[in-house]
């Protein structure tokens, strides 16, 4: 039994499928983000048993598609400005569908062929793009958490070579440095590689939520007196808190002052280390043994597109190099790029195609031009909030981040606590009315109303339109207060 259908049915149904995509970019603009369903409801939907004799792929299409559609939260919209999350584009749609027609399995060169060498290709171009090596080795993961494990690996791999077969020895742990505004998912790498969460050193920022070097400097030497043994040094390329930029420059030094691994997480930030207004932020960025990045994030690639870049691609095959016999290499193996061996995963799915047809489509320069927008509009909204007077900025815009809360400009001064209240509640009250999407984080133990642009299709519109909404939402709150 074959679960194909014949072709003018599957012809009718890519139409019916084409329909549900073009209503919902047709008025993106003026769609709710957040839906108003509470998750049981949601839940009760697809609360049947296992469908054991299926339904026509008509009828899922014409009612369950819409139900999904509603009910996902749209961070396509040019209105979402929550967390770090890109807008896709509709070249990638299409990579999608078309990469998932071919179904090859780009593990292995013989399997995927033009696969294994386009990604080959977009290793190159991404690390270009970002000002790195041309000859850097890299793979394309699921996204910047697994990127950051990818290349801690290979870090622990080549500075404790033994601990490949030992595992990591308890009498001189392996230790690492990085800011206290890393992300979390370096922490959990950490311990995925046995490394030990308490060998994570994390280093207090400064003002502008950079790392403090000297402080790093001093925290190495105390450990390496107490008999640590220091490999790795992370430095941070946009933080998801505020987007800083750790002091690459001096975290190289540092790093080959003391002979350590030099990553940088930029999963977020990388990107805008090919634009003019923002380059000099990176200095130091191309000195990296290995950078996470995120063409999922600026470079607008759909879900799920990471890459992990080596300084060297011989590291990567000796982190994840086997032989195996099912597997065998024919003779002429040599000119057979074999990514399995350079990766984690045996099956990998044809990630390549969505980032190679984004490059190809929409060149460099469009894709920089996204992101120096964006940077410009979120520091234009920073500007402007420094100024109002019932805002205040609470951290530097390097990027596209600003943090910030809403202070009342009436009435008697509010406490901290009381502030934090209100603009908790502010989140709550905008999620529920689904105009405008962000979200939060705490800064110095405050909460701060957190936006974060990198999407090709918001404009100065929706950023001023942000802050009327917000303020709208903060004066109704106070004044039923
Ligand atoms: C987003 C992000 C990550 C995690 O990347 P995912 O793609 O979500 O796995 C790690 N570090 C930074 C700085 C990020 O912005």
């Amino acid at each position: 039994m074959t679960l194909d259908l014949d072709l003018p049915r599957f012809r009718q149904l890519l139409t019916q499928a084409c329909e549900h995509v073009l209503g919902l970019y047709d008025g993106l603009e003026a769609r709710r983000i957040t839906h108003a369903s509470p998750p049981a409801r949601i839940a009760d939907r697809f609360a049947g048993p296992l469908p054991t004799s299926g339904r026509p792929p008509e009828e899922v299409l014409a009612r369950d598609i819409p139900f999904i559609f509603e009910h996902s939260t749209l961070n396509i919209s040019p209105r979402f400005f929550a967390y770090v999350m890109s807008g896709g584009t509709q070249v990638g749609i299409l990579a999608e569908l078309l990469g998932a027609a071919l179904n090859v399995n780009s593990a292995k060169w013989h399997l995927a062929s033009a696969g294994a060498e386009m990604e080959r290709v977009v290793i190159r171009w991404l690390s270009e793009f970002i000002g790195y090596r041309a000859d850097a080795g890299g793979a394309l993961v699921s996204g910047g958490s697994e990127a950051n494990l990818y290349c801690l690996r290979v870090a622990r791999d080549v500075q404790a070579p033994e601990s490949r077969e030992e595992g990591c020895r308890t009498e001189r742990p392996l230790s690492l440095y990085a800011s206290a505004e890393t992300h979390s998912c370096v922490m959990k790498s950490v311990e995925m590689l046995g490394i030990g969460s308490r060998y994570l050193r994390k280093i207090p920022v400064d003002s502008r939520f950079r790392v403090d070097v000297a402080k790093l400097e001093q925290q190495l030497l105390e450990d390496q007196r107490a008999g640590l043994r220091p490999f790795c040094i992370v430095g941070n390329a946009g933080t998801v808190n505020t987007g800083s930029v750790d002091d690459l420059d001096a975290l190289a030094d540092v790093a080959a002052r003391q002979g350590l691994w030099f990553h940088v997480d930029g999963a977020y930030g990388a990107a805008a280390a090919s634009v003019d207004l923002t380059r000099e932020l990176f200095r130091g960025l191309q000195r990296a043994d290995s950078i996470a990045l995120d063409p999922h994030k600026w470079l607008q690639v759909p879900f799920e597109a990471g890459c992990a870049l080596v300084r060297d691609w011989k590291s990567l095959r000796h982190a994840f190099g086997y032989d195996t016999p099912y597997l065998k290499a024919r003779s002429d193996s040599a000119e057979r790029w074999d990514w399995m061996g350079h990766t984690f995963q045996l099956s990998r799915s044809f990630r390549a195609l969505k980032v190679w047809m984004q490059l190809q489509v929409y060149g460099s320069h469009a894709l920089q031009s996204v992101i120096e927008g964006n940077v410009r509009l979120m520091q234009q909204l920073g500007e402007e909030i420094s100024h109002a007077r019932d805002f205040e900025l609470m951290a530097p815009v390097p990027l596209s981040i600003a943090c910030f809360r809403y202070v009342p400009a009436q009435g008697p001064a509010l406490s901290d606590e009381a502030l934090d209240l209100l603009n908790d509640r502010i989140l709550e009250e905008c999620e529920r009315r689904g105009v405008f999407f962000l979200t939060g984080t705490k800064l110095s133990g405050r909460t701060a109303l957190r936006a974060c642009l990198v999407n090709h299709r918001t404009t100065e519109k929706e950023t001023r339109g942000l802050l009327a909404h917000l303020r709208a939402i903060g004066e109704e709150l106070v004044a039923a207060s």
